[in-house]
């Protein structure tokens, strides 16, 4: 199937039942990304600083851009004029960076917290108790250029299913208790960013609504450069 018919189909998927489809097209030429585009896809994500600012150049302005990758705070400054959701916030540090340059550019950036939710020690994240941490943190009220939408996770790499579930039940669970804790009076805190190609369908069932996917839509990813990448 095509870039296009996976875009459709993957809409219907998701668009009936109110998930917001991020399409990751890390490594991916630009020539696939125009091919979702054209499919009517505008919310993209990528995880490598450079390689989103060198896409965002050259492709369509109206395209929506997710940072899902780890932030270096030295790099904040290249994505806060454009970037329209961070969704890999994992320090207080890293949030008062990015207020410091959404503010120099005039504009409010919508963050997702990142929280630590795998049985890994590979991946980046806050863990439950240093989300709650830096939400109490008198400086992260201070922070009004930055606004927290929501909290993102990524489970294991397992094929255990059980745990799978577990995981996103966890971070549905977390979410709920920190809208209520911290958020009650924002409707703009509603999202549950959780559920990549393998574990989508399990991270629907367990109250996500923001699903960020690669190789379902575009195929696999072999590691080449994205400029030099024909498929
Ligand atoms: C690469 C990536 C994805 C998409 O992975 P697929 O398995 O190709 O769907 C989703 N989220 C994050 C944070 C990623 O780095």
């Amino acid at each position: 199937m095509s870039i296009a018919d996976n875009i459709n189909n993957l809409k219907k998927e998701t668009g009936g039942i109110g998930v917001t489809l991020i399409a990751v097209s890390k490594t991916k030429p630009a020539a696939d990304l125009m091919e979702a585009y054209d499919a009517g896809q505008r919310l993209f994500g990528e995880n490598m600083v450079q390689e989103l600012v060198e896409k965002q150049e050259t492709l369509p302005k109206d395209i929506q851009w997710h940072l899902i990758g780890h932030l270096q705070t030295n790099k904040v400054k290249y994505i806060a004029p454009f970037i329209a959701m961070i969704q890999s916030v994992d320090s207080l540090k890293l949030l008062q960076e990015i207020n410091k340059h959404a503010l120099k550019n005039n504009r409010t950036i919508d963050c997702l917290l990142q929280i630590y939710i795998a049985d890994e020690d590979t991946k980046y994240g806050l863990g439950f108790d240093e989300a709650i941490e830096l939400l109490r943190n008198p400086e992260y009220a201070e922070l009004k250029n930055i606004r927290i939408r929501g909290l993102m996770g990524i489970a294991t790499n397992t094929d255990n299913e059980k745990q799978i579930k577990e995981e996103y039940y966890e971070l549905k669970t977390f979410f709920d208790g920190i809208k209520t804790s911290f958020f009650r009076k924002e409707e703009s805190f509603d999202t549950v960013s959780m559920g990549m190609s393998a574990d989508y369908q399990l991270a629907i069932e367990q109250g996500s609504n923001m699903v960020r996917l690669g190789s379902t839509i575009f195929g696999t990813r072999v590691i080449k450069h994205w400029k030099n990448n024909t498929n």
